[in-house]
């Protein structure tokens, strides 16, 4: 299999090690390359891409610009408004968003089932808009979006929001309230190399069932180190990364893998492996 990865800059992306770890797993022999593209050679790249390749994964800033040049869209891909895993069919490419799927299975993998539960997301940018999406598909009762500036934040996204009937709050509000069933945090804020910083207190910490850390680098932020010491049910952005891995090979191989596959790959990268 012909894969790789899309995107402006791809520097130190982790996703040759998840995809060569899995080809590994299950015995496939595959190809993933980094695939850097300026922005004004995108409507060039892709067509040919789509002609040599079997799948591709997008990343920064490509996941929207994508779009257009697709014949197809997964349902939540096309709710999102975003597209991370591109499958080729008779030269054709179809989009999926494997970030909704890796957030869904993280929230299964520690038992957080938000149906009928309410939720607090932190940050309001793309990778907020597929865990909103996700929480309003697995039937999250109320959901509270926290930005830093409620002035700045831009249209398309309050439109979103509207849409999941999710409330945009700051952070002084949500200090200033209770907790939540779960809490994720979908904001750069805590990760290296500005570790050992919190985007919210120790306060609305403890009054969180289970907390989600969207980000990978370090292993246990400072939020996650005071939601595992609270009792939370704790899970990093390791296992988002490895289940929306784990997600888009199942789309290139047009079948099911095993359940623990993601749990295992996330545990060896904690390792370094
Ligand atoms: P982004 O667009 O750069 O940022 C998301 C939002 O975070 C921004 O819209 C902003 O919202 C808020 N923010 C930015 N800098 C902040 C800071 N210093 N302190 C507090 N809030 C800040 O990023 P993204 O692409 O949505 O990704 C968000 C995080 O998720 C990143 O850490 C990324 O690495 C991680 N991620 C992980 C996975 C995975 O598989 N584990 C997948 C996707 C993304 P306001 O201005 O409204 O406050």
């Amino acid at each position: 299999m012909k894969l790789g990865l899309i995107g402006e800059t791809l520097g130190h992306s982790l996703s040759p090690a998840i995809h060569q770890n899995l080809f590994a797993q299950l015995g496939i022999s595959g190809t993933y390359d980094l695939i850097e593209i300026p922005r004004e050679d995108l409507g060039e790249h892709i067509p040919r891409l789509l002609g040599v390749m079997d799948g591709f994964n997008v990343t920064i800033p490509y996941k929207t610009d994508v779009i257009p040049f697709l014949a197809g869209l997964s349902p939540e891909a096309a709710r999102i408004g975003a597209v991370n895993t591109v499958a080729v069919r008779d030269g054709k490419g179809y989009g999926y968003n494997t970030d909704y799927l890796g957030f869904s299975r993280t929230l299964d993998a520690i038992g957080a089932d938000p149906d009928g539960r309410d939720a607090v997301v932190l940050g309001t940018g793309g990778a907020a808009r597929a865990v909103i999406q996700c929480l309003f598909d697995r039937g999250a009762a109320y959901i509270r979006v926290v930005t830093r500036k409620r002035e700045a934040v831009g249209g398309v996204f309050r439109d979103f929001a509207d849409a999941h009937g999710a409330d945009i709050i700051t952070y002084g509000e949500l200090e200033a309230g209770c907790g939540a069933f779960l809490l994720v945090n979908a904001t750069p804020c805590g990760m290296s190399p500005h570790a050992g910083v919190s985007p919210v207190s120790e306060r609305v910490v403890r009054k969180c069932h289970a907390v989600v850390d969207l980000i990978y680098n370090p292993a246990e932020t400072e939020l996650l180190r005071m939601a595992r010491e609270s009792g939370a049910d704790c899970a990093n952005g390791l296992l988002m990364l490895a289940s929306q891995g784990a997600a888009a090979e199942e789309i290139w191989l047009g079948r099911e893998l095993p359940a623990d596959l993601a749990p295992q790959l996330a545990a060896r990268l904690e390792q370094g492996a």
